[in-house]
């Protein structure tokens, strides 16, 4: 009885591999979450080099609005990412706090509220292996808190 229990088991669990959706696919995309608390749920994001783009999720998991904790993703070379950020903030709330054309930022997510969420891709061809990338959140004054490593891995 056991022992039929536990067949059927692997069986529903062989059925459940076949039909998830492929580990390329799955690699190529991420979601990271942001609060009303000023945080990312991640410090560190690595896109692997096989991925055409690599698609992020922002997920705003607080319940404030986007004028008062809003929060947006940002990625450059790390050593573009302050200059970024002060432009973003002189840029507005109506360019999501991103300059436009900024020929730096090799992609950005627009500014979201409590409870919402919003996808956007990094184009992979554009991120160079042994460079140091970050991504942060250029609302004013989230930068020097909400910010993580972005890696191109082989
Ligand atoms: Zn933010």
């Amino acid at each position: 009885m056991i022992n039929k229990f536990s067949a059927l088991a692997l069986a529903g669990l062989a059925a459940a591999f076949a039909f998830a959706p492929s580990a390329q696919a799955a690699e190529c995309a991420t979601t990271i979450e942001g609060n009303d608390a000023m945080q990312f749920s991640t410090k560190s994001l690595s896109v692997p080099a096989s991925c055409k783009e690599y698609k992020v999720t922002l997920k705003h998991t607080g319940q404030l609005a986007a004028n008062i904790m809003g929060h947006n993703v940002v990625v450059t070379k790390t050593a573009d990412m302050a200059g970024v950020n002060g432009d973003g903030m002189k840029a507005g709330a109506d360019n999501n706090y991103v300059k436009p054309g900024d020929s730096r930022v090799i992609a950005n997510s627009k500014v979201i509220g409590g409870g919402e969420s919003t996808t956007f891709s990094i184009p992979v061809a554009k991120l160079a292996a042994g460079e140091d990338y970050s991504f942060f959140c250029s609302f004013p004054g989230h930068f020097s808190i909400m910010q993580g490593k972005l890696t191109l891995a082989k």
